[in-house]
């Protein structure tokens, strides 16, 4: 059994829990470990973003969790190993802190699962599980395509696939360069058209952590857009990439022609020295001022854009928060998510404010269910009541049915595309749980 934990404790279903799972999207990462399991096994899906996990009688269960919901993996864990189920936990969390998690399960898979999961099945039938495997960084050449079969089992409407893992740049409150250990690498373009051409839903979300890099890997993807085109692949694409996508007017083109209908873009400030302060360089190069230029631009190739935005900065305060609310309210940014900042495991923010002893919540591994960016997590010596109120008050506006409704019809204008506007909410009401009772979301997906 294989199974995609959720933890509710963390969960907040009316904003954007982004580091405890997302509904609607496949757990790609589980549909590579069936792929790897050998043929003759049969394997189980449970999703809880779908269903809570109760009992299994299956032999060995690999659990996969995030940092927010790695305390529901261990209550999961403890639970089947009480009755002899062999558990390995799998995941973010499990690269990060596998020292942490050795006592709850039989097994941690620290690293990539390609390298050494068939070891792992034979020692399973062996009867001598190791406490700790380590997988290597595998060339991506040798990806292995996820089993999309166990997806069947329930109604993901967005299909998740993966061009590249990690990043070429270094915010300091991401996790991803950290993960990667400051690597960034490629699949073999010909495998992902063979992929693309698996996958039945309309929609498409490369989970790619962001799909503008370098000059030199843009080249790339480039290659990749023109062969999706090529291939009349037809899907509505959507995609993760940086500010700084807008100066680049060749890969906007061909990422249009591509199908990409919608760009997920890191803004996290409109404040220069709140972007300094997290290094967030393309942003601070492009500066808030092109940032309207920048979303005119991607809407003329009929894309729409997702907006990240963060709260509780070092600097802000109950009242910058809430004109942050109103700058993406009244922005021709189509879509948004606010969260809180947070410092992720591991991260230089984690890092550094643990050193500074500004760390809220420190009783790991019990207290990482506040680290979901919906939580106070830094001691910033600020009247937190008087945070949360602001950030959960503009949050909620950004995500109410009004401004959803108001947002699609201005998308639809500014795009003059009706499967751009469309894609859009498609995205919207998967990020956003408690969207999908507004009526603009009934109505335009059926
Ligand atoms: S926030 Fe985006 S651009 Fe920055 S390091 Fe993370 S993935 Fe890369």
């Amino acid at each position: 059994m294989l199974i995609n934990t959720v933890d509710k404790r963390s969960a907040n279903d009316d904003l954007f829990v982004p580091t405890n799972g997302l509904p609607g999207f496949e757990p790609i990462s589980l549909g590579i470990i069936a792929a790897l399991t050998p043929k003759e096994w049969e394997i189980e899906l449970i999703d809880e973003n779908f269903e809570d996990f109760t009992d299994t009688d299956a032999e060995l269960v690999g659990i996969s969790a995030y940092t927010t919901s790695i305390n529901r993996a261990i209550d999961i864990s403890v639970k089947l190993r009480k009755k002899g189920v062999k558990t390995i936990i799998g995941g973010k969390h499990a690269c990060l802190y596998p020292n942490e998690l050795i006592e709850y399960f039989d097994s941690v898979l620290e690293g990539e699962a390609e390298s050494v999961w068939v070891d792992i099945i034979k020692d399973f039938e062996n009867n001598s599980l190791n406490k700790i495997y380590i997988g290597e960084f595998i060339d991506l050449a040798n990806y292995t395509r996820p089993r999309r079969d166990i997806f069947n089992k329930y109604n993901y409407e967005i299909a998740t696939i993966q061009f590249s893992r990690g990043c070429v740049n270094n915010c300091y409150f991401c996790g991803v360069p950290v993960l990667y250990k400051h690597t960034y690498r490629q699949r073999e373009i010909q495998d992902v058209i063979t992929e693309l051409q698996e996958i039945k839903q309309k929609y498409v979300f490369f989970i790619d952590d962001t799909i503008y890099c370098d000059s030199k890997n843009n080249q790339i993807i480039k290659e990749l857009f023109v062969e999706i085109a090529k291939n009349k692949i037809n899907k509505h694409i959507i995609v993760a990439a940086s500010i700084n996508i807008y100066e680049d007017d060749e890969f906007l083109n061909l990422a249009k022609k591509a199908g990409v209908k919608v760009l997920y873009i890191g803004f996290e400030s409109e404040n220069i020295d709140d972007l300094k302060n997290v290094n967030k360089r393309m942003n601070y190069k492009s500066s808030s001022s092109k940032y309207t230029q920048a979303v005119k631009k991607i809407h003329r190739y009929k894309m729409a854009i997702m907006g990240g935005f963060i709260s509780g900065f070092e600097n802000d305060t109950p009242e910058k928060i809430l004109k942050r609310g109103k700058y993406i309210l009244d922005s021709n940014i189509d879509a948004s998510t606010l969260t809180i900042l947070t410092p992720l495991a591991k991260t230089p923010l984690f890092e550094s404010l643990k050193k500074e002893n500004l760390l809220l919540h420190t009783n790991f591994p019990q207290d990482w269910i506040y680290y979901n960016a919906c939580n106070f997590t830094i001691d910033y010596n600020k009247n937190r009541d008087e945070i949360m109120n602001a950030f959960y008050s503009s949050s909620l506006n950004l995500i109410n049915c009004k401004n959803v409704r108001k947002k699609f019809f201005k998308t639809l204008i500014r795009t003059r595309s009706f499967a751009t506007a469309k894609a859009l909410l498609v995205l919207v009401k998967n990020f956003h749980v408690g969207t999908q009772n507004c009526w603009i979301v009934k109505r335009i997906i059926k």
